[in-house]
């Protein structure tokens, strides 16, 4: 169930961007509430958890997954922030896109299968950006074979991550060093997400109340 949760997350973005009337301003309320839920989870459980463990180079590898994520997103564009500075008008496979949202996902699967609540942060990240590259991919010439192959294979990278770790030993003299990485990430994509939802910084009562929302929600878990 938990590795089915994350490929349903994709799923359900894309079948509200394709199959339901977009309104911007719910997800970007949605992607403020993603944001602020992944980074208070981030914040107060996942980060003070792998601290514990005590190895010193831990900081060292969360400042690595923040330079991770910037790379990623030279190659990405921003989609796992939820959204596009690229051009709609290319007809060939984005593979820079792809890759960097596969590393990405792939990545973010593997402490969820320990940490029930970063799952749901997961999930709740997952959903929105699920929304907007699918509704991004659909205004593309890309064919819909090819679109439906780009978000199965995007969905199924962080069940794939959570299962590799769970099921397999490959990861784990190095799980710790992973998980500070994956920290790293959620800490960059989670506040800028929240920068990136504060327009001009003008101030708007339904995004700064979904932001509270998130932190509250993370609090009370
Ligand atoms: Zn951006
Ligand atoms: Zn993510």
């Amino acid at each position: 169930m938990n590795l089915l949760l994350p490929l349903l997350a994709v799923l359900i973005g894309f079948g509200i961007s394709y199959f339901i009337y977009q309104r911007s301003f719910t997800i970007k309320l949605l992607l403020a509430f993603s944001g602020s839920f992944l980074l208070s989870v981030t914040v107060l459980e996942f980060l003070p958890e792998i601290y514990i463990q005590g190895s010193s180079s831990i900081g060292i590898f969360i400042l690595a997954g923040i330079l991770l994520q910037i790379v990623l997103e030279y190659m990405s564009g921003g989609a796992e922030h939820g959204h596009f500075h690229i051009s709609k008008e290319k007809n060939t496979f984005p593979y820079a896109l792809f890759i960097s949202l596969c590393i990405h996902a792939f990545l973010e699967g593997i402490p969820i299968h320990e940490n029930k609540h970063l799952l749901y942060a997961v999930i709740v990240h997952k959903v929105p950006i699920a929304i907007i590259i699918s509704s991004f991919l659909f205004n593309t010439k890309l064919s819909k074979f090819k679109i439906i192959l780009f978000l199965l294979f995007f969905g199924i990278m962080t069940p794939l991550g959570s299962f590799v770790q769970a099921n397999t030993t490959i990861l784990d003299g190095i799980a710790v060093y992973l998980d500070a990485i994956v920290i790293g990430i959620f800490l960059h994509v989670s506040t800028t997400i929240l920068f990136e939802s504060s327009k001009d910084h003008k101030f708007n009562i339904y995004k700064f109340g979904v932001i509270l929302l998130g932190i509250f929600l993370a609090l009370a878990l």
